[in-house]
């Protein structure tokens, strides 16, 4: 019989996004009356449609595919040029990348994934509480931790606690780090870093030899002139950081699939022997191995984000959310909660009432005012307590979601 990779059964089977679908369906299957009520403010995904500029560079590049002067088969798998390009000169201008620096890919969740492939054993990860979960799971997976403990937690990663006391914006450890994962704008917090943080960042990264992976999947969403919106934006950067970023969240991708990760050249680990190895070359030989490039017509649609029309066009689809983020950070704080997030991030973090814990939250939100939310304590245990409010949906619903706080109030 074939071994298996038995890391994958210390991951926790009550993974949060199927527990959640288990108590709606549970309520609706007991309330059917109610289940034409019920609002998704839970799970992280877009609703409003792509972007006009996006479906009609689609469109002529799928007729390009049907003709045999245009077809194209294969193409690099980095990435085409037209795209990598228009993305250093549109997101990274005079930050200091080239275009050989960009990779193509179709997710970020993949890539922040699979960048694990590159890295040895006996890392010391640190990981944020609160967390995305992908960069806990596929540590789990690829053998980087012990089990875990009754909390949930990881032995062997080095978690970094976010909470109200530092606004969700973890500070630097005391102790040291191989690899540090950050997530500004954060799921699911809705915190940003200022330059100041990101700086202390850079200078322990740099202090460390650590790599800093950066995850500014929601970039587009930062609203205050001050918050950067990459790493390469504080100097030291291009020696100690790589950065995630992907078309999802800000030109409605998350069903075309295209992301892309920067790394620079001069960001390095180490052989076995202690020879510093730029990591470029080691994702470079991994991405061309594994992974035949994004789809042409997805990669046309990317560039024309960047077109004078599709700039338009994001930026009002981004201006939709944050607008929805603003009416339900103003419903919660209205109801007497402590709100987070909100103002450079499509997530509100509210603060449950005293006393009740977060699935607690979730229950009573679903069966007395039929909104699901997302509890913060799926996150990681420094989430208990708190719960998430995407602002990903149409204004009718958010608003309607708003009434129904309201009137939970009264
Ligand atoms: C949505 C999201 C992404 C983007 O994932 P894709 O695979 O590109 O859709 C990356 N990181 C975080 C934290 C996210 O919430």
């Amino acid at each position: 019989m074939a071994t298996i990779n038995s890391n994958f059964l210390k991951l926790k089977a009550g993974y949060l996004f199927p527990e959640i679908a288990r108590r709606v369906k549970a309520y609706t299957e007991a309330n059917p009356d109610k289940a034409a009520r019920i609002i998704r403010c839970g799970i992280g995904d877009v609703t409003e449609p792509l972007p006009a500029a996006v479906r009609e560079a689609m469109h002529v590049a799928v007729d390009e595919q049907g003709d045999r002067a245009t077809f194209k088969g294969y193409g690099p798998e980095q990435g085409y040029e037209f795209l990598r390009q228009a993305i250093v000169d549109n997101q990274f201008a005079n930050l200091g990348i080239s275009a050989d620096e960009v990779f193509i890919s179709d997710g970020s969740k993949c890539d922040t994934g699979n960048i694990l492939d590159i890295f040895g054993k006996g890392n010391v990860i640190a990981i944020t509480d609160p967390v995305y979960p992908v960069y806990v799971d596929t540590n789990v997976m690829a053998g980087n931790t012990g089990d875990a403990d009754e909390n949930g937690a990881y032995e062997g990663l080095l978690y970094l606690p976010c909470n109200a006391e530092n606004e969700f914006v973890a500070g630097v450890p005391s102790e040291k780090a191989d690899l540090i994962y950050l997530c500004f704008p954060n799921n699911p917090t809705g915190a940003v870093a200022t330059r100041a943080q990101l700086t202390e960042w850079v200078a322990y990264a740099k202090k460390n030899d650590a790599i800093i992976l950066f995850d500014a999947a929601y970039e587009a969403f930062i609203q205050d002139p001050e918050v950067p919106h990459s790493i390469y934006e504080i100097e030291g950067a291009l020696d100690c950081a790589i950065e995630f970023r992907s078309f999802s969240k800000n030109g409605g991708f998350t069903g075309v699939r295209c992301a892309y990760v920067v790394i620079p050249k001069s960001v390095t680990g180490r052989s076995d022997d202690g020879t510093p190895i730029p990591i470029h070359q080691l994702w470079s030989r991994r991405h061309s191995t594994k992974f035949n490039g994004a789809s042409y017509p997805v990669q046309k649609g990317a560039a024309a984000v960047f077109s004078e029309e599709g700039k338009k066009q994001v930026s009002s689809l981004i201006n939709h959310y944050m607008g929805n983020a603003k009416l339900l950070r103003e419903a919660s704080i209205a109801l007497g909660l402590k709100v987070f997030g909100g103002v450079n991030a499509p997530y509100v973090w509210v603060s449950c009432p005293q006393g009740v814990s977060s699935w607690q939250m979730f229950d009573k939100m679903l069966q007395e005012a039929q909104v699901v939310i997302t509890p913060g304590s799926g996150f990681g245990s420094a989430g208990e307590g708190y719960f998430r409010i995407s602002a990903f949906n149409t204004r009718e619903n958010v608003v309607e979601v708003c009434r129904r706080l309201k009137e939970q109030m009264a």
